[in-house]
């Protein structure tokens, strides 16, 4: 039977990632730091609580359960946290991520057995990019403490890929979906739009209503990590739908979806939700991960955003 570890299990990624290996019958073994939403989580997981900025007790986990895959979706889960929290960035997705790669190194010395790992990469290590869109060979130059913590977890995948180890790391672009948490732009649309629909009233604000990004459906991101992951080639690829919109364009999708025609009678700019620092623009090419892993994305982005306002009526009771 094969035994899966997954980091961050808790999260969107890490819940649509336990769902899929739990109905292909692998062992899924899932490390979580907090005990909150685990109500996602589907029935037959391990869970084992944990900080991946503890490495010790991460290289015990992994000479435990003895992986043949690992995923590593832990870490801070935004670019603003990462503002807020530094130091505990670079602890939990920089160093927390090579603690992983390397007891997963060291099992595989030990037992002569392949263990597979896929690193969650992200947009944020090009920050801001020389050229667009970017793909595999773009330079590295982010502008975050969570872009900094996950370009050195990439590069240090490609260290111990050099190593022997079969480590992957799909750079991942905006991925959406109804277990998106609040703080990202597309859920509070979403669940905005659900409640002004119920209503009949109400504002939304907002900080960049023209930032554009390339937004795709997480769970078929899940499935290139996947595919990344049991790949025999690893490497570095780069997941992405190739198409940005911008923030409004979501906005008036959304409203449409909750049949409100006069979307921007809602919508307010506040300058709270302005940042400082946001690239303008992010879009990634995906083309090596449909030749090489056969990937694509299934739904349009109407429909990613259809089915977010749906769940987020439903929940309303507004549907
Ligand atoms: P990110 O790209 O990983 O930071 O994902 P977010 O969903 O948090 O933000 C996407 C884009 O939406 C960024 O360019 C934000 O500046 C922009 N944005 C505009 N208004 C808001 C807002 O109210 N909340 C958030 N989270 N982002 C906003």
């Amino acid at each position: 039977m094969t035994v899966a570890l997954v980091t961050g299990v808790a999260g969107q990624d890490g819940s649509y990632l336990a769902e899929r290996l739990l109905g292909e019958g692998v062992q899924v073994h899932g490390l979580v730091r907090t005990p909150d939403r685990l109500d996602v989580l589907p029935a037959g997981l391990h869970l084992h609580a944990g900080d991946l900025a503890d490495t010790v007790a991460v290289a015990e986990l992994v000479r435990e359960t003895r992986p043949d895959e690992i995923y590593n979706l832990g870490g801070i889960s935004s670019v603003a946290a990462s503002w807020e929290r530094p130091v505990e960035t670079g602890a939990v997705s920089g160093l927390g991520a090579v603690g992983l790669y390397d007891a997963a190194w060291r099992l595989q010395e030990e037992t002569g057995r392949p263990v597979r790992v896929l690193q969650a990469s992200s947009a944020e290590i090009y920050g801001s990019p020389d050229r667009s869109p970017q793909d595999e060979g773009t330079a590295l130059r982010p502008t975050s403490p969570y872009g900094v913590a996950k370009a050195y977890a990439h590069q240090m995948a490609a260290v111990y890929r050099a190593r022997g180890l079969g480590v992957s790391a799909c750079v991942l672009y905006n991925h959406e979906s109804p277990r998106r948490p609040e703080t990202f732009v597309t859920r509070k649309i979403s669940v905005a739009a659900a409640r002004i629909a119920r209503d009949g009233a109400g504002t939304l604000a907002l900080g960049n209503l023209d930032a554009r990004r390339d937004w795709g459906w997480a769970p078929d991101y899940v499935d290139a990590m996947v595919r990344a992951a049991r790949h025999p080639e690893s490497g570095d690829f780069v997941v992405a739908s190739g198409r940005t919109r911008s923030v409004a364009e979501f906005v008036a999708a959304a409203f449409a979806a909750a049949g409100i025609d006069d979307w921007a009678a809602h919508v307010e700019v506040d300058p709270r939700f302005v940042r400082p620092v946001d690239p303008a623009e992010q879009v990634g090419d995906p083309r090596r991960a449909r030749d090489v892993l056969g990937w694509g994305g299934t739904l349009p982005f109407e429909e990613i955003v259809g089915r977010m306002v749906r769940h987020d009526l439903a929940v309303l009771g507004a549907a």
